[in-house]
């Protein structure tokens, strides 16, 4: 989460909103006393686009007006009402198995795969249903179907009205996202490192050392307990000369390089209404950028009076060699999809772009097997304890709360150490 007000415009450079309910990132904004601060998505963002044979498309989200809209042909239509006599599957699959084997083809190319795009910057073909998308198998394997499945809890559950706080809200800073990492830092100051750069966690003594660099100079620290909170990779980086089989596993997870192209225009250079969240494209459309957020309409106050802002997102694992491209080209390639999408009739008036050489983690078919060999060799190591999105799922919501899952089972791993010391003394 990171955000830059430039001139009056605010980019983020990764994560845009946290997906609410989300209990513990909630608590913990209430807990910082950044209420005050939250923004919630637009009412203008009424819409979500995609892309089919060159054109934005709104796709009604209602199931009744999803089956009834023309978006799909017919045939994909009677296919998708087909899905409840589909025999279940137990066994794990692909996302891209899954859905076209109960709903068909249509739907995985023209609203699964911009979804897996959006969500993983993914592609379906390549990650397991179960741990992308754990709710969908649940229905399968409980209800017997994933419309039965959803039929059932709505009845369940009954319809929510708008204020209900069991639905789901986007959710801000003013300030952008990146207004949480710095409060936090905020409030743990004098008791937190910044900007030092772990190279290695070592055994030692009774619990570990950690060689820390800040510029030029390097020293060592030791701890009693080390929770890792980083990216799958850089966890890998420092925790091969401890336990070479946790390296190894944290290593294979895929994060294919993503690119973030932040783009401000003249409102009246843009013919589109922006009336939505974004636009997704699939791959079959063969469009340069996996989608675009209309940042300006999603949040207020992102973009100066009289401009829009839009974010694209380019590479993943669909074009991963795209998101390696240099800032211009990145640049013009988003530009060009503005025009052809949005009919954009000049060019920005600014423009920045920032690139994830590994952006997000890909959960594979043996993604389980792999998060089941770190967690074995973790548990062999008194005091250590990972955490991260590889583990719980990308969504910055989910995240939070695994973070505070891991802050509490080190709590319990100190106690009985403290319950000793109190009777030593
Ligand atoms: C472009 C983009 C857009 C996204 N949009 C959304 C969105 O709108 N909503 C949403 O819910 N999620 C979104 N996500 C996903 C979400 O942001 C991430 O999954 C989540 O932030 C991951 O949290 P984390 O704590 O696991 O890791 P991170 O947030 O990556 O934190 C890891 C930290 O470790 C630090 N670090 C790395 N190596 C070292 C080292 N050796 N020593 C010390 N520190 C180190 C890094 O600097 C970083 O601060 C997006 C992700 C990207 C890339």
């Amino acid at each position: 989460m990171r955000s830059e007000r430039i001139g009056g415009f605010l980019m983020e450079y990764g994560a845009n909103s946290i997906v609410t309910p989300a209990p513990a990132a909630e608590a913990l904004v209430t807990q910082l006393g950044l209420d005050p601060e939250m923004v919630t998505r637009s009412a203008a963002a009424r819409r979500r686009y995609l892309v089919r044979r060159g054109r934005m498309r709104s796709l009604p989200l209602q199931p009744h007006r999803f089956l009834l809209s023309d978006f799909f042909s017919l045939s994909a239509r009677a296919r998708m009402l087909m899905e409840p006599f589909i025999p279940v599957r137990h066994d794990d699959e692909t996302v891209a198995d899954f859905v076209r084997r109960r709903f068909g083809g249509e739907l995985l190319e023209y609203v699964v795969d911009p979804l897996v795009g959006g969500l993983f910057a993914g592609n379906p073909a390549q990650l397991s249903v179960c741990a992308a998308f754990p709710q969908l198998k649940r229905l399968e394997r409980c209800a017997g179907s994933v419309i039965g499945g959803v039929i059932k809890s709505r009845l369940q559950h009954a319809v929510r009205p708008a204020g209900d706080p069991g639905r789901r809200v986007l959710k801000s800073f003013r300030g952008g996202l990146g207004t949480l990492p710095h409060s936090i830092a905020q409030h743990l100051a004098g008791r937190v490192f910044l900007g030092h750069r772990v190279e290695a966690v070592q055994h030692w003594a009774d619990g570990y050392r950690v060689k820390v660099r800040r510029g030029n100079g390097a020293l060592w620290t030791t701890a009693e307990s080390v929770i890792v909170a980083l990216p799958a990779y850089a966890a890998a980086a420092i925790l091969c000369e401890l336990d070479q089989r946790i390296a190894a596993a944290l290593a294979e997870i895929h994060h294919p390089p993503l690119a973030v192209v932040f783009l401000g225009y003249c409102a009246q250079s843009i013919a589109h209404p922006l009336d939505g969240v974004g636009v997704l494209t699939p791959a079959i459309e063969q469009r340069s950028v996996l989608g675009m957020l209309f940042s300006s309409t999603l949040f207020t106050g992102r973009a100066p009076p009289d401009h829009v802002a839009l974010t694209a997102f380019i590479g993943g694992a669909r074009q991963p060699q795209l998101a390696l491209l240099k800032p211009r080209e990145l640049e013009a390639l988003a530009h060009s999809e503005v025009r052809q999408l949005l009919g954009g009739r000049a060019v920005p008036v600014m423009a920045r772009t920032r690139c994830w050489s590994q952006g997000l983690p890909q959960p594979g078919l043996d993604h389980a097997h792999r998060i089941r060999e770190i967690a074995a060799g973790a548990a062999e190591h008194a005091g250590l304890f990972l955490t991260g999105n590889y583990l719980s799922g990308v969504s910055a919501a989910t995240c939070i709360q695994q973070g505070l899952d891991t802050a509490r089972r080190a709590i319990q791993h100190f106690a009985p150490a403290r319950a000793r010391r109190r009777v030593v003394a």
